[in-house]
């Protein structure tokens, strides 16, 4: 198939380029760049050995997008392109609004008029909000995201939840991403924060490198076994495998499907801090602070509906998604931009 990958210069789109090519898919990438660097292209392109077709454009610009898709005829597209930084949401709703959910539309739209209806989108266990319990299952009830990110994703769920009602060629994957991590084996590509990093493992692996002094665990009174947040950790790789599969399933099967991809464990902040350590040799400095605003206590997936229906499970373990996070952040200690 020819796959329309946005934000495919990203963290997760760069690894899904490579899986996408590697199963003999053609791949195009629209990445405006707001928050990537062309060069994990070209790290991609060294790992699979063939340049992905790339396009610097905006998913909001209609025109631009009219052009992409009479242009190309792709089968589907793959939808990472978002803003992502929780803390900048709430002091830019708009922007995030605007980016993610206006994007979005925009996108589908010249989707409809192109005449390609199968959309793999990139939603987040956010949307549950403060879960009752865990494991959540896909019905488990919707939550209040505690954020404007949190909320844009939810909106889009809800956008994309109406397109098949209305017109029944759409098929839509809706995938709930539990917590990525991790780096291709190689340790050419990897998540390259521009700024100072929001989460947990490039936060820890920032500190093991020397680009960060010290660690702060957000709360350590948490009605969890050792008093830190407790997440379920997912290797970037297995969440990329789970978007194959799923494109595999919406190409027979019209609607809207949703399917959380997790493992089905979940770690405290302490337990990530030491397996780091151990798979790195280096000490990380840490200090118990106060709770960070909108955090949950404890998130983890019940993915058996994954398992049954897209014949998946993530298959690496913690000790490997910390050793490919430090492969990458020890071999690219300055991310893409050196090295
Ligand atoms: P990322 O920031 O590394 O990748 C997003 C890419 O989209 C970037 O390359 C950025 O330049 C591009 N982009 C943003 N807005 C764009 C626009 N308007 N037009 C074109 N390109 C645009 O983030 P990521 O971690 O790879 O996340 C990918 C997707 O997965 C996002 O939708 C994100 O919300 C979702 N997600 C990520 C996580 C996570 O922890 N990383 C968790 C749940 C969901
Ligand atoms: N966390 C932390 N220090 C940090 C970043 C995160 O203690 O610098 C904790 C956070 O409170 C949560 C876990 O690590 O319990 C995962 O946080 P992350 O931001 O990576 O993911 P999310 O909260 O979005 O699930």
């Amino acid at each position: 198939m020819h796959i329309l990958v946005t934000g495919g210069a990203g963290y997760i789109g760069s690894h899904a380029v490579v899986q996408l090519q590697q199963a003999g898919h053609t791949v195009t990438v629209l990445d405006n760049l707001c928050n990537s660097a062309e060069e994990a292209l070209l790290r991609v392109a060294r790992i699979t050995g063939t340049a992905p077709g790339f396009v610097l454009g905006d998913v909001r610009d209609r025109q631009l997008l009219d052009e992409l898709f009479a242009d190309n005829r792709f089968d589907a597209v793959m939808h990472f392109a978002a803003l992502k930084a929780v803390g900048e949401s709430v002091r830019q709703p708009l922007r995030y609004f605007e980016n993610n959910v206006g994007g979005t539309i925009s996108l589908c739209q010249a989707m409809e008029r192109a005449g390609v209806f199968r959309m793999v989108f990139s939603s987040s266990a956010t949307v549950y909000g403060d879960p009752e319990s865990v494991p959540i299952p896909e019905t488990a009830p919707m939550g209040e995201p505690t954020n404007p990110y949190g909320r844009s994703k939810r909106m889009v769920e809800q956008v994309l939840t109406e397109l098949p009602r209305a017109d029944e060629r759409w098929s839509v994957a809706l995938l709930r991403y539990f917590n990525p991590v991790g780096a291709h084996e190689s340790g050419l590509i990897g998540e390259d924060p521009q700024d100072i990093p929001n989460n947990l493992v490039p936060y820890i692996a920032q500190v093991a490198i020397g680009r960060l002094e010290q660690l702060s665990v957000f709360g350590s009174d948490y009605p969890t076994g050792d008093g830190t947040g407790v997440r379920d950790y997912i290797h970037v790789d297995d969440l990329v495998d789970g978007h194959l599969r799923a494109l595999e399933v919406i190409r027979e099967r019209p609607g809207v499907q949703v399917w959380n991809l997790g493992t089905g464990r979940g770690y405290s902040v302490l337990e990530m801090i030491r397996a780091f350590e151990q798979v790195s040799g280096r000490e990380i400095p840490y200090r118990l602070s106060p709770r960070r605003a909108g955090d949950i206590a404890a998130c983890w997936a019940d993915p058996e509906k994954a398992g049954r229906e897209l014949g998946w499970q993530a298959r690496h373990g913690l000790e490997r998604m910390m050793a490919d996070t430090w492969r990458w952040q020890s071999r690219n200690p300055e991310g893409y931009r050196k090295g």
